[in-house]
């Protein structure tokens, strides 16, 4: 065996036995725990999900090897596209669960993204996880769509191409740099005759427009725990329980106004690309306890095998049982860490009519 595979062998045994001993309340010298990461981070991991969950979200954290793209369909058959890639010596993988997605070393990185297949649009590079979420909410040609949290506008161009541009997407983003982005990547990609694009709070567009979307996307603010870079504290400038809480407060809202902006009989699908429980799980409790059987949070499938159900207990607190429904996506070499719930709506939920708080 080479030595880099060694210490890959190494790196696992250490950090199971560190793992093992953090769930037996073994606790080890604090010279023994990954130390890559924000102090607390990792006991929170080990509470969360199975030893080898936290092995290879660690794992994950420490380096991706495969980069993720999209072939976007707006512009040109994704079969042209992958021939394309092909004759500019790109190794890609296609991923067998979508005819858009592949992956590709992260080697080959810098050649795909310097290529005319990105620069003008025909690839959007975006995580396989990211991928899923749109083709959980599964959006129809023909059908009103908002994406409430869009920039930079990976999940709203593939809800885009889904839709075949037939139909009505809105895409809401209220951070100026990143609305400029969002922007500019809808142009790049041809979509700015189909996707409408808003400067505003999500917050508000639940009071503002409200049922009036079929289908709901809402890829949350959170905080990107599933990005944090091991060994790099820029990542993780700003976490902690105060970030956690805030964020949570803010997607509370955030959903609570993308199930308004739904008509009764849509869909919406709630996103983050963070472990914490709070942005998670807590947040659909926090939902279902508010609307009552307005919404009901509905199974779906995944088409990977690394997920795990939402948790229903946390830190001494009880979720409500549908919250299982939803699904976490383990990080591993090939998948980023995701959350995910999907949402029914069935009755109303304006506020005069309603009676719901
Ligand atoms: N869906 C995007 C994609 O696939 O490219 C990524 C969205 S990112 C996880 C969350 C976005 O929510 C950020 O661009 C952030 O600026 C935006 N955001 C922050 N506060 C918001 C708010 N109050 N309303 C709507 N969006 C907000």
């Amino acid at each position: 065996m080479v030595d880099a595979e060694w210490d890959k062998v190494n790196f696992r045994r250490d950090l199971s036995v560190t793992i093992a001993r953090m769930l037996t309340n073994d606790r080890p010298d604090p010279v023994d725990l990954p130390n890559d990461f924000p102090e607390g981070f990792t006991t929170r991991l080990a509470q969360l999900m199975p030893p080898e969950g936290v092995t290879s979200t660690i794992e994950s954290l420490s380096g991706i090897d495969v980069v993720a793209l999209r072939a976007n369909t707006l512009l040109a058959p994704a079969e042209a596209t992958f021939a394309e890639l092909a004759a500019m010596g790109i190794d890609f993988r296609r991923v067998e669960w979508s005819s858009c997605a592949a992956t590709i070393r992260a080697e080959q990185k810098l050649q795909l993204t310097t290529s005319a297949a990105v620069l003008t649009g025909r690839v959007y590079v975006q995580a396989l996880s990211s991928q899923l979420a749109p083709l959980v909410l599964d959006p129809q040609s023909g059908e009103t769509v908002l994406d409430l949290a869009a920039a930079p506008g990976g999940k709203t161009l593939q809800m885009a191409a889904m839709m075949g541009g037939l139909g009505s997407l809105a895409a809401v983003e209220p951070v100026a740099k990143r609305w400029f982005a969002l922007r500019d990547n809808i142009r790049r990609a041809s979509a700015e005759g189909f996707v409408k694009l808003y400067r505003t709070d999500g917050r508000e567009v639940g009071r503002k427009t409200p049922e009036r979307f079929d289908a709901v996307m809402l890829d949350a603010p959170c905080t990107s725990e599933a990005r944090f870079v091991a060994g790099d504290p820029t990542s993780w400038r700003y976490w902690g329980p105060k970030k956690i809480a805030e964020s949570a407060r803010k997607q509370k809202a955030l959903l609570r106004s993308a199930i308004d902006a739904t008509r009764i009989g849509g869909r919406i699908v709630y996103a983050t690309c963070s472990f914490a429980p709070e942005e998670n799980e807590a947040v659909v409790d926090h939902t279902l306890r508010r609307l009552g059987d307005a919404v009901l949070v509905e199974s779906f499938e995944l088409p990977v095998g690394n997920t795990q159900p939402g948790i229903t207990k946390w830190q001494g607190k009880s979720y409500a049982a549908d919250v299982a429904l939803s699904q976490r996506i383990i990080p591993s070499r090939y998948l980023t860490g995701f959350y995910l719930a999907k949402f029914v709506k069935l009755k109303s939920t304006r506020k005069p009519n309603s009676g719901l708080p």
